[in-house]
This record gives structure tokens, sequence and C-alpha cells, in this order.
């Protein structure tokens, strides 16, 4: 049978027995590996319609797998045929008409090195090795987020090969329904093949603030960075998080194997002018150390790779939107980020507003816009003997969020999930799911692509 799919593609197709069948791209998540008997590493969208159709005539699950950072394990399934694209990580920009074309295998740091060299950049993720795709198809925050929106704002068409193994354009003149999914709804609707995003003028300096406070120092901090947020302009996109620094000789002794609050910022437009507007950041308590400085923009967004290492940690992360942060909220994160069980575990608050609320909430799939907040939090430890511990730490920590507040959940922040599959979607889409669900009928009407965050098609 493989043999058959040998003769059909122009790419590798590894079976568990064959030599190289382990190093396809590893996943970050080393909780959920995956085991799948049968790897196809696609070189093109002819290799994908080639899988996709094998797997549907031969009635194989399919996995896909584009940057592998999925938190739940969504592209490692076991027993499935993994339609693996790390290959497929072309970048060609047109600067002129200012778009850039993106194969689907492609991560951000693929993307930000293409786009810098003409001074262009899309809105991506804080990990340049996250994958474009998952990214993109679930939404997507990032540091130009408050003055340029979500990824999937900026994705202005897609080619995706459909479980029929068609390969569709979907854009504002064709598909238009599909393009409209494929903004927030994820994975469901086929394999993204190309994204065509529209690119803004960035760097290729930007101001950043890097400012490291000791944890003990977090709800001052965390209270000071709110007060900030309230009034600060577009330009300026904000975060807080708290981490245990490593005892790296290249850091300043005073964060070795230290707890710290961070606030991390960009600011979106002439670098000095946003180094003056970034100061009150850096004076919201006692720095240990402060990496505020005009900054590439490629390496911002490198900036926080080195915590994120592949096939290292066990991640179970959870996410709650806030419609305010009160003095109370703010010391439960602070309580909470100082009793964290694992040192990698960070408890993160994102700043939202400014483009993503300016988007209606039924503009795209993408639902959730209005809330100025969102809690983050990442459990990430290695050994997997801790397993029990720190998943339930986290259920813990997101249980007693709610009382701060509930304005649901955002899916790519998510580990595999305790509740019934239905509670997260009704929870990140709301009014969307029931289009969502007709869309779904409409291109994947059997439900083939089914390890994602899953829409069940709607009944004819
Ligand atoms: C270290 C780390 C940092 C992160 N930082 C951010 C961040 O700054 N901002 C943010 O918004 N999110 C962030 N995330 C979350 C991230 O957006 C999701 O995990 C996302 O799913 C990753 O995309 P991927 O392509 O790497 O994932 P994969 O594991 O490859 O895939 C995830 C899902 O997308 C589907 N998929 C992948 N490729 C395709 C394709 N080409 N066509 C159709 N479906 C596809 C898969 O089937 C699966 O369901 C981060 C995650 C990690 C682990």
């Amino acid at each position: 049978m493989i043999a058959e799919l040998r003769e059909r593609v122009s790419c590798p197709v590894l079976a568990p027995e064959d030599p190289g069948f382990g190093e396809v791209r590893a996943v970050f998540n080393a909780m959920h590996p995956g085991d799948p008997s049968l790897v196809v590493s696609c070189f093109g969208t002819a290799d994908v319609v080639d899988a996709v159709t094998f797997a549907r005539d031969n009635g194989l699950a399919m996995s896909v797998r584009g940057g592998g950072h999925s938190i739940a394990g969504l592209s490692a399934s076991d027993s499935c045929m993994l339609i693996d694209l790390a290959p497929m990580h072309a970048v060609q920009v047109d600067a002129a008409a200012r778009l850039a074309r993106v194969q689907g295998g492609a991560v951000w740091a693929d993307v930000d090195r293409e786009t810098q060299a003409f001074g262009l950049a899309t809105p991506g993720g804080v990990v340049s090795d996250t994958g474009v795709a998952g990214l993109t198809l679930g939404g997507g925050y990032g540091w130009l987020r408050r003055k340029y929106g979500l990824a999937a704002d900026h994705l202005l068409a897609a080619e995706v090969v459909g479980p029929d193994g068609q390969v569709r354009i979907a854009s504002e003149n064709e598909n238009t329904d599909l393009l409209w999914a494929l903004r927030g709804g994820g994975g469901n609707f086929g394999v993204v093949t190309w994204f065509t995003f529209a690119l803004e003028e960035v760097g290729p300096t930007v101001a950043f603030g890097g400012t490291f406070y000791p944890i003990e120092e977090a709800a001052q901090v965390i209270r000071g960075w709110r007060d900030y947020v309230a009034i600060a302009p577009d330009e300026v996109t904000a975060t807080c998080l708290t981490i245990t620094m490593p005892a790296d000789p290249e850091l300043p002794e005073a964060v070795h194997n230290r707890a710290c609050v961070v606030i991390g910022a960009v600011y979106s437009g002439g670098a000095d002018a946003g180094m003056d507007i970034l100061r009150p950041l850096r004076e919201l308590g006692t720095p240990l150390m402060d990496m505020s400085q005009p900054m590439p923009f490629t390496a911002v967004q490198q900036g926080f790779d080195a915590f994120f290492p592949r096939n290292t940690l066990q991640a179970y992360w959870k996410s709650r939107y806030l419609s305010s942060l009160s003095d109370e909220a703010i010391d439960f994160v602070a309580a909470r980020a100082l009793d964290r069980p694992s040192p990698f575990t960070l408890v993160n608050l994102f700043h939202m507003g400014g483009a993503i609320a300016a988007v209606a909430p039924d503009a795209t799939a993408f639902a959730q816009r209005s809330s100025p907040f969102l809690l983050s939090i990442d459990g990430n430890w290695t050994e997997p003997a801790d397993n029990d511990a720190n998943i339930a730490w986290v259920r813990r920590t997101f249980q007693e969020s709610a009382n701060y507040g509930d304005d649901g959940v955002y899916l790519n922040f998510t580990g595999r999930s305790e509740e019934p599959p239905d509670v997260a979607m009704d929870s990140a889409f709301g009014a969307n799911l029931r289009r969502l669900a007709e869309i779904k009928a409409k291109y994947d009407p059997t439900n083939m692509f089914r390890s994602n965050n899953n829409i069940t098609p709607a009944p004819n």
C-alpha cells in the first residue's frame, strides 16, 4: 500500500521501520510526541494533494504538522498518517504590493527574515520557531498586535487542499466563506499550502522594552503596568510575564535562578520616540536587569526563543480573557506566580485592544476581540514524573482565575482539555460557531480533518 503512495509523490514517505522516520521535525510539547504510522514529508502542493487523496481512499486518519508548536499535541496524533509540512517553508515577498506568500510549513523566523529584508513585517507570534500555519489559523498574537491586529487579520488569501484532494483558493473574490473560516477557525477546512499576508512597514529597528523586576514586587509592578497600558497608544504592545531566569553567565548575576516579573514591550513606530514612550514601564519597581533598547525587529522576534526548546519541556497551558484587571485579580496573579511548581512555568498577562478590537467579532471566525487582557497560565516542566502535579496546578489556577472574569479561552494557548470539546469551542467562538459548523459541512463534510480544535460539521 505504501509503495503506491511512494510512486505518486515526489517526497519521502516513511514508515516506522525506515531510516529517518524519527527525524521528522520535532514538536514542542515533549508530553505529546505522537506516534504516527506513516509520515509524508511533503515538498509541495502536489504532494499534499496525493497524500490527502491516499488517506481518503484508504480510510487513514490524518494529522497535519506545520510548526509543531501545538500545546495540545494536535499535530502529533498516534496511529495516523502525518502530513509533515516542514520542507514547505518558502517565503516570497512582493515589496511593491506589500504582500508575502508563505508556504504552510514555514515558521515565523522564515517570514521575518524575508520580509525584514524590505523593512516590512506581518503580525506573527513572540517565538520565532512557532509555525505560521497553526498560529494564524487560530488567531495569532504577537508584538504588533495592538497596532496591526492578529496574524489572521492580515491573511488575505490561502491555497487549501480539501479532503476531496481539490486545491481551492480562498480570498476576498473566491470561496469567501472559506477565507472567513480560516481567519481563526483552525485547521478544520483542509491543508493550507500557501498563505498570502498583507505587510506593514516595521523596523528594521524598533523600540523594545524588557525590564526584569523581583517577583516580590509583582503586585506593584503589574498595577503600574495596568495603569500605563490603559492610556498607552496603539503603537505600544506590552506583556507582563513571570518567569525564573537561568544562571546564564551572559546574564547579570542578579537574575540567576531568580523568579522575576518581566515587562516586555514593543513600540511600532519610530525607535527613538518609542524609547521615550516606553520609559515608564522601566520605572515600575526596582529593576534587576533592563534589556530595553532600540533593537532589530528580527532580534525582538527571537528574544524568547531560548525559553522554548523543542521536545524538552512537558507543557500544559490554559488561558482566559479578562474584561478588567482589578487589584484583587492582580494579587491573585502575583500570588500564583510565587507558588509556581516549576521554574519553567510562566504566568502571563497580555494587553489586547487596539487593532484587535477594531475588527467586528463576526467579521472573521475569530470572535473574542473586546477583552482588554488575556491571562495565560503556561505550565512547563521537564520530568514526566511531575506531570500530574503540574497539570493539577495549572487547572486549579485556571479555575480560580474565573473569580476575576471569564470572557472565554484562546484555543492556541490550550492544552489537552478535560472538558467536553464543545465547551471550549463555545467559549472560543461564541456566536460564530454555527457559521463555522456550516462552512465545515461544506468543505469537510465527513470531518476528515479532525486532529485540531474540532468543529463538528453542521447536520444537513
Ligand atoms: C513556545 C510557543 C510559543 C507560542 N507563542 C505564541 C504567540 O506568541 N502567539 C500566539 O498567538 N500563539 C503562540 N503560541 C501558540 C501557537 O499559536 C499554537 O500552538 C499554534 O497551533 C502553533 O502552530 P504550529 O503550526 O506550530 O502548530 P502545529 O502543531 O503544527 O499545528 C497546530 C494545529 O494547526 C494545524 N495545522 C498546522 N499546519 C497546518 C496547515 N498548513 N494547514 C492546516 N492546518 C494546519 C494542525 O493540524 C493542528 O491542528 C505559542 C506556542 C508555543 C509552543
